[in-house]
Parts: structure tokens; sequence; C-alpha cells
């Protein structure tokens, strides 16, 4: 196998998707393949075409597709008759989970929560995270920040910044005020400031909130990267005001930026924290709510759901955790890597008078428009290389690489972005070298 993508070249026979599928579909218009197989950083159409996968189901695959030790791991206990389903009873997967996360995860970081298994999607950790928040303090608003992205459900749709998006709802989303993030306004102006000042004012109009919800990293809104020090000022600022501070690691936890959560060694520690993606492992869908043990004010069921048992999640998300978070070599790796990313990336801004965003093995090239960010896009698929966009107006090119990727790999999939990136900004100079 060299290790060039080889794109396919058959045309495909989509018709039952556009006959049977609903119009709601999206990422699969601009990729419009059927895809058979999956390896690690690679994904196999079913016309003989090779990708390498720089989406990774968004930031769920950090680990790469399939990989064998955590697929073992489920063959074993598949093959064992393994309990599937099991409401929220014990289960040996579960206390395996539990333990794992307690002894690799939890203690090494000094960190101290309970952990709430909710509907396995993101959006039910955040939406568990907000209603535990707003019992806790008795209080209805929520702070939520401009560009974030927390879910379509309502109460996280309410959360999210995009107009788009929220207008799904049908209904009016209320209880949170959106306020500048890190950046907001340029580097002179210190937001976290702004919103000390109004929550201290009593005449401001910005009631006492619940909660203030942040991402680190800004997976859906652009890949701003909120600095450490704006984040303890927000921290602060929770803590002054009686607000509980919820970080939502969904897109920038498990590794992305480097250590398990996102905020690592940044001086605070969130009063709950939301996982979700990249948290099994291996693409099966579980989340997490984590907070600390004096706010678990639950009544027994009080938020439920049937699926809060997958245990073949709690497999692969143990598996995953003893392979990867025994020691420090992973984070060290992801660490080179998102170096690596960084000079790449920086070397095209420059070409191009473009800006880097974002932190980790999660960074990307504002390219200006969504246009030209999709013809950047599309042309990166037509050479075998799968990435997308973000940002509020999809201009964002964004590298969520597999975290396990080689070296070589990773540079061969920025070649790729690099001539793409090239082809769409400088047409006259590609023409001119061919
Ligand atoms: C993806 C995402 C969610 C929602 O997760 P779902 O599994 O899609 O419901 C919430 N917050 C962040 C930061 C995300 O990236």
């Amino acid at each position: 196998m060299t290790s060039q993508p080889r794109p396919t070249r058959n045309a495909p026979n989509l018709a039952i998707y556009e006959r049977m599928e609903s119009e709601v579909r999206s990422y699969s218009r601009s990729m419009p393949r059927q895809f058979g197989r999956a390896e690690g950083v690679w994904m196999y159409d079913d016309a003989g075409g090779r990708y390498l996968d720089f989406l990774s189901g968004c930031s769920t695959l950090n680990y790469g597709h399939n990989h064998p030790v955590l697929k073992q791991a489920l063959i074993d206990y598949i093959s064992g008759d393994g309990i599937t389903h099991s409401l929220d009873l014990h289960t040996e997967a579960k206390a395996e989970l539990l333990e794992a996360f307690e002894n690799l995860i939890l203690k090494p970081r000094g960190l101290d929560y309970r952990m709430m298994f909710t509907g396995p999607t993101g959006t039910n950790a955040v939406e568990a995270a907000l209603k535990l928040a707003r019992k806790v303090t008795g209080r209805q608003q929520v702070i939520a920040f401009t560009n974030g992205f927390h879910g379509m459900t309502l109460g996280a749709l309410a959360c999210t910044g995009n107009a788009g998006k929220r207008g799904g709802a049908g209904v009016p989303l209320t209880h949170v005020s959106h306020e500048p993030f890190d950046g907001y306004f340029g580097d002179g102006i210190d937001t976290a400031k702004m919103l000390d000042r109004r929550l201290a004012d009593p005449s401001s109009g910005l009631d006492a909130p619940a909660a203030i919800l942040v991402e680190t990293v800004q997976g859906e809104g652009g890949l701003n990267a909120a600095s450490p020090e704006w984040l303890r000022s927000i921290a602060a600022i929770a803590k002054r005001h009686g607000a509980l501070l919820i970080v939502d690691d969904i897109q920038a936890g498990c590794g992305r930026t480097g250590g398990f959560f996102s905020f690592e060694g940044m001086g605070f520690t969130p009063d709950i924290v939301t996982m979700a993606k990249s948290l099994s492992g291996m693409g099966l869908p579980f989340a997490l709510t984590l907070f600390r043990p004096e706010l678990d004010l639950w009544m027994p069921g009080e938020h439920n759901g049937t699926f809060r048992g997958n245990n073949h999640a709690f497999v692969t998300a143990t598996a995953a955790l003893r392979h990867f978070w025994t020691e420090d070599l992973f984070a060290l790796d992801v660490a080179r890597r998102g170096e690596q990313l960084a000079r790449r990336l920086t070397t095209m801004a420059e070409e191009h008078n473009l800006a880097v965003l974002g932190r980790g093995m999660m960074r990307g090239l504002d390219v200006g428009s969504g246009e030209v960010a999709a013809q950047i896009t599309q042309a990166a698929f037509k050479k075998g290389l799968i990435i997308e966009t973000s940002g509020p107006n999809d201009e964002v090119i964004k590298v969520l690489a597999p975290l396990v990727i080689t070296e070589e790999l990773l540079d061969s999939g920025l070649d790729i972005l690099e001539t793409s990136v090239r082809e769409a900004l400088s047409p006259t100079l590609v023409a001119a070298a061919q």
C-alpha cells in the first residue's frame, strides 16, 4: 500500500438516499460516496476509493477507525454474551469503566467528580448539566457564548449561537444570554471583564446566572481558542456570582487538545464537565456529565433515559482509557503532532495571508468565506482527503485528523490541503507551475 490516498473515479449510485433519506442529511451532501470500510486513518468507498479521514466523525474517532485493541475488546465481550443493554443496572462493564475513569483519569489529575450516565448523545449530557445547574442554584438564566455550539435539543440549542440552528426549534428559546467569547471584539478588549461588570451591575439587565457554559476551543463555531487567562477569569466570575462553570468538552476533550480534558493545566476546575464524541473511542454513542460530588442533588430517576447502559460503549471506552491514558506518552505524541499541524498551517497562512486558529490537534485555517472553504474541501475530497469546515459562515477549514496518525500521513494529508488551498487562492500560480 502506498501512503497516497486514491480517490474513486466511478460515478456512485446514490439514488436510494435521494429517494428515501430525509433532506435533513448534511455531511453526505459534500461527500457523495458510499463508504464500506474504515481502518485507522483511512476510509474506503465502494468504488475503490481510499480517503484520509481529517474529519474523524467530528472528533468522535480520535483513536482512528476500528482501533485493533478496542475492536478486540468489543469482539471478546460480545462473544462472551456480555450484556448489551441494561438501562442503568449494575454491570461488570460499567464497574470496569467507573474504576478506569476514577484511577486513570480523575485521580492522576486531582479531580473529584461524580459520573452521570445520560442518554448517549452529547446534547443529552449538556441538557443534564443545565438542569442540574438550574436545580442546584434555583436560577434560570444561563450564560453561553457567541459561536458556542452545544447540541440540538431545546435546552442545549438555546445555548448554541448559530441562528440557523436555533431557528429549527420552532419555539422561542429562552433563558440564555449569549455573551462575547474571548477575542470576539479583537485583541484589546477583555470580554471577561465586560461580563463581570454586567453581572455586578444590578441595573445591567443581565440576571444572575445558574451557569456559565463554555467550550475552551469552539469546535463548530470556528475553532476560536480561549486563552487560559480568559478561562480562569470566567471561572472566577462564575464563582463570584454564584454560578456553576460548565465546560463542554464534548469535542475538545478526549485528547483532541492534548490532555484528556481540554482545561488541564490551566489553573481552574470546572464545576460540571460534559463529554461524548470520542469517549467510547470507537464511534459508539456514549455521553457523560461529570460534576463535583456536592452538586449531586438529583432525585433518583429525575433525569432519565433508556439508553444509559450502552455496555458496548463502556467496554471500548475502558479499553481506550487503559490503552491510551495509562501513561503520558499519548499526550506527548498528540502535542508533537499538534506542533506539526500548527507549523504546516502557518506556512499556508503566510503564503495566502490567512489566519490559523485552534489548539492542539484541533486547528484550522480561516479562508475568509464559506464559498472558498467549500471549494477547498471539495478539491481536497477529489484528491482523497476528507475534511470539513466550521465557523459562523463555514469559512474555517477544520483539521480533525485522528490523534493516532503518523507524522508521514499527517504530512501527506496536509500536502493535499496545501495544494487545494493554492488552487483556490492562487490559481494562476498553480497553472503557471504546471
Ligand atoms: C457535538 C457537540 C455537541 C453535541 O453532541 P451530539 O452528540 O451531536 O448531541 C455538544 N457540544 C459540543 C462542543 C459538540 O462538539
